[in-house]
């Protein structure tokens, strides 16, 4: 069992990692308040602020991204209406317009999802795989005049190393 971190625990702990975070020195920080040694208060630091900052980082970035996702929604459904008013009345220019502006709301909303949706691993993997697939067809092309290394090649391919890490 690891051993509870007494600053972690303590009621105040926002305003000691506010002060830790400032750079206010361990030894100032843990002579106001009764409970907490120095020594917890470097434990704390080392061990629990950068997880807690990459948090509220990451919370900040999300919360960012939602504020633009709901302003493109908005504007988006803005564009709609404009773009069936037009149609209604058949102002074909503005309507067309309107098409135009809604495409690019939409692009924006695809790739504003695309960010928020974290899976970085995913586009890593189809890079690597389409890497992978260009390199098996080099080598299947350069093999071609020595049909029974590619033969064997191939079998170790399908055999083993499939491209998947
Ligand atoms: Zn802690």
């Amino acid at each position: 069992m690891p051993r509870r971190c007494t600053v972690c625990a303590h009621p105040e702990r926002e305003a000691i990692n506010k002060a830790l975070v400032a750079g206010e020195p361990y030894r100032s920080v843990a002579n106001r308040y009764d409970s907490l040694s120095q020594a917890a208060v470097q434990r704390h630091e080392v061990n629990h602020i950068p997880a807690t900052l990459a948090k509220a980082k990451e919370a900040e970035e999300v919360a960012h991204a939602d504020g633009l996702l709901a302003d493109v929604r908005s504007l988006q459904a803005r564009t709609l209406a404009v773009l069936e008013a037009a149609e209604l009345s058949h102002e074909h220019r503005t309507a067309l317009a309107a098409i135009r502006e809604a495409r690019s709301n939409l692009e924006l909303l695809a790739k504003l999802l695309g960010e928020l949706d974290e899976r970085p691993s995913v586009a890593v993997n189809v890079l690597v795989s389409a890497e992978w697939l260009q390199l098996r067809t080099v080598l299947v092309g350069a093999l071609e005049p020595h049909p029974d290394a590619r033969e064997s090649v191939l079998r170790a391919i399908e055999g083993g190393g499939n491209g998947r890490a």
